[in-house]
């Protein structure tokens, strides 16, 4: 039997993504179309699109599909936004901002993971994503500042590097807690040189490693 991996893309965003009150008509158009079962390895795509994050391999992980539609809901998205994401892993969250419109950064620091998502960008005509192989925690310096910083792996702190990199008006979501192993997902708006933080949640996402993370 063929299966269409575009009616069980809906059937996702219906049962695991609106149900849970997204409404972005931006996020879920992106859910919609970005392949996911493509971001994992072929033994896990009949999986790909159940409501939980899977294996990516070198102890990292793809999140779950409701997790990059909230994240990419909060970040509130206009098209042509600078935006940079710190944990590249499989690619999918930085396809599924650049199907929001965003113009994407994205720096991932595990040498075959970075490799593996820049080969998928280009087979999936996702030229316009820029990549870059480093410390995270470190930011993009010479590409910002950025509209909008999410990251994508758990910290101890929100780095300073990508506080710095923000643009005025702008809004970082991160990952942040004192243990390891849960963190409360953290929205910094930045507006007229204030700072708001905001705690959207609890999460729970692999480490964020390096000079301002774990
Ligand atoms: N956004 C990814 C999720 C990947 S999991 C996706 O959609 O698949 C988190 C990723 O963050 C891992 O690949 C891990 O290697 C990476 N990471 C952890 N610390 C990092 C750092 N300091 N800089 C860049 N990437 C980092």
């Amino acid at each position: 039997m063929a299966i269409d991996p575009r009616r069980i893309r809906e059937k996702m965003v219906h049962d695991q993504i609106e149900v849970r009150g997204i409404t972005d008509e931006n996020v879920l158009r992106a859910m919609r179309s970005v392949p996911r079962h493509l971001f994992v390895d072929e033994a896990l795509q009949a999986q790909a699109y159940e409501d939980h994050p899977l294996p990516i391999g070198h102890g990292q992980t793809i999140s779950q599909p409701y997790i990059v539609a909230l994240m990419s809901s909060i970040l509130d998205i206009k098209p042509g936004m600078k935006v940079l994401e710190i944990g590249t892993g499989s690619g999918y969250q930085a396809a599924v901002l650049a199907e929001m419109g965003a113009d994407v950064f994205t720096v991932e620091r595990v040498k075959p993971l970075y490799q593996k998502a820049r080969k998928l960008f280009s087979d999936l005509k996702y030229h316009y994503i820029k990549t870059k192989l480093d410390d995270g925690t470190m930011g993009w310096p010479e590409k910002g500042p950025f509209d909008r910083v999410l990251v994508t792996a758990g910290g101890p702190s929100v780095p300073k590097p990508l506080i710095e990199q923000l643009a005025d008006p702008g809004i970082l979501v991160i990952p942040v807690g004192d243990t390891r192993r849960s963190q409360a997902l953290v929205k910094l708006t930045l507006k007229d040189g204030d700072i708001k933080r905001e705690n959207m949640g609890s999460v729970a996402f692999v480490d964020l490693v390096g000079k301002f993370g774990w």
